[in-house]
């Protein structure tokens, strides 16, 4: 039998920089996972660690955007119908997260995690020797309409407030940037103060590299094993059973299925989204990753190929794979970005595991004993996974943590 002060539950970029930074604060862990760390969501994201987050994604106000998605047109969202009963309740709490007044409390109460993302992830990069997946190029935007650039005013005004460095640019600033794109837009915004990897499976093996060169061990079992034994947690793995003082659900989109027979029943629900690699066309490529705004989806450079990212799908995370949005947004995708042959047949898809205002859990779970919650990363789980490992592991450890962590208290939602 394994005894350990700490077990985090599950691999993913989020689970693997808590489990590093346990073991830097010289905790003995053990990090379980049922499949290879880094091969859930954290596989096929787009790689961008967006430090210039602001205002999260709103639910669509117009009639015509509502109409699109609800015709099954629009390129930036699908559902499934017969999810909709399911989701709507969260649906709606989401849009009541969508006002302009709800999206600036969210800005300001982010803030802290956002800002400090870059710096935690150099700082478990050059420790993991993982610096060369790194690009501190920032990422840009480009807007096919006038309108919808102008729309952005708003969070363009914000980040000059709070400082952030970002370009407004005319479509010739843009294409000095990226100039293997295509005329095809009006205007752009480069935020420079956001970096991107070129793998993101690779940046999360480096970091559970670096956490089991510090003694720490990885194993393979189902977390839905966790439960009480002699007044710890016993988690069961291939190597056998686990015992541990603290817990760490980093479970991503699957934390419901171990929490929910808990009784711990937040309201996460999951974006899905897919990608797809292509080969670039003749010697043209990009620097950065590229956002089509208009359309919602984006272009990242990666080892793999360029890595084409679409939106959101409201569908059951485990329904099979319905990537239809490739069909919607293809042809115009090929018309401005140099996509050569298709790397795969067939589409990656992860599901983004999200709550209604759009902020992760981090805390202890409500009316339980040393079980921690870590999930919730929506579409910043890439980004946020070193900062949120250091906050949570702060709050373990009984150290100051760096910011006031309370926004991200589970309570929130039991309240
Ligand atoms: C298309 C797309 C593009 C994205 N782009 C970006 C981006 O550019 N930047 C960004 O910051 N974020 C992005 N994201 C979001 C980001 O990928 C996620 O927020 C992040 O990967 C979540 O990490 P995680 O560690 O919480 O979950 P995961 O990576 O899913 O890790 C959870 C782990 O739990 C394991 N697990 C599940 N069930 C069990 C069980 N029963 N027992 C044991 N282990 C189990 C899984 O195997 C998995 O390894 C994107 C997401 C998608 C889908």
């Amino acid at each position: 039998m394994a005894r350990t002060d700490a077990v985090v539950l599950g691999a993913g970029i989020v689970g693997a920089s808590i489990a590093l930074h346990l073991a830097r604060r010289g905790l003995s862990v053990a990090l379980v996972d049922k499949g290879g760390p880094g091969e859930g969501t954290s596989y096929g994201n787009a790689g961008v660690i967006e430090a210039n987050t602001l205002l999260p994604h709103p639910f669509p106000t117009s009639f015509g955007a509502i109409m699109k998605v609800a015709l099954k047109r629009a390129t930036e969202a699908n559902y499934h119908l017969a999810f909709l009963p399911h989701i709507a309740p969260w649906l709606l709490d989401y849009r009541a997260n969508s006002s302009i007044e709800r999206r600036i409390r969210y800005a300001n109460l982010m803030r802290p995690l956002f800002a400090n993302a870059l710096p935690e992830h150099e700082t478990l990069m050059q420790e993991a020797g993982a610096t060369q997946y790194l690009r501190k190029e920032g990422w840009l935007k480009v807007y096919r309409n006038k309108a919808t650039f102008e729309a952005t005013a708003r969070e363009r005004a914000l980040a000059s407030e709070f400082g952030l460095p970002h370009d407004a640019l005319d479509r010739d600033g843009a294409l000095a940037l990226e100039p293997a794109l295509a005329p095809q837009f009006v205007n752009g915004i480069y935020w420079k103060s956001s970096a991107s990897v070129t793998n993101p499976l690779a940046v999360t093996r480096a970091y559970v590299a670096r956490f089991t060169a510090l003694g720490g061990v990885v194993l393979t079992g189902d977390a839905r094993t966790l439960h009480r034994a002699n007044g710890r947690w016993r988690v069961e793995t291939d190597e056998g059973p686990v015992d541990s003082r603290e817990a760490v659900v980093a479970l991503g989109p699957w934390a419901t299925d171990l929490l929910k027979p808990m009784d711990i029943d937040l309201p996460l629900e999951v974006k899905r989204g897919y990608h797809l690699h292509f080969r670039p066309r003749g010697n043209a490529g990009l620097t950065r990753p590229v956002v089509d705004a208009d359309l919602g989806y984006c272009v990242a450079p990666m080892e793999q190929g360029l890595r084409l990212t679409t939106g959101a799908e409201f569908a059951d995370r485990d329904a099979p794979p319905t990537p239809v949005q490739f069909d919607r947004l293809l042809p115009q995708a090929r018309a401005l970005f140099p996509l050569g042959e298709q790397v795969e047949a067939q589409p990656w898809m992860g599901s983004r595991p999200c709550f209604a205002d759009s902020m992760p859990v981090i805390g202890r779970a409500p009316g339980k004993t040393d079980l921690w919650l870590c999930y919730g990363h929506a579409h910043w789980g890439l980004t946020l996974g070193p900062v949120t490992g250091r906050l949570i592991a702060e709050m373990i450890t009984n150290a100051t943590p760096f910011c006031d962590p309370a926004p991200y208290a589970a309570e929130r939602f039991t309240r």
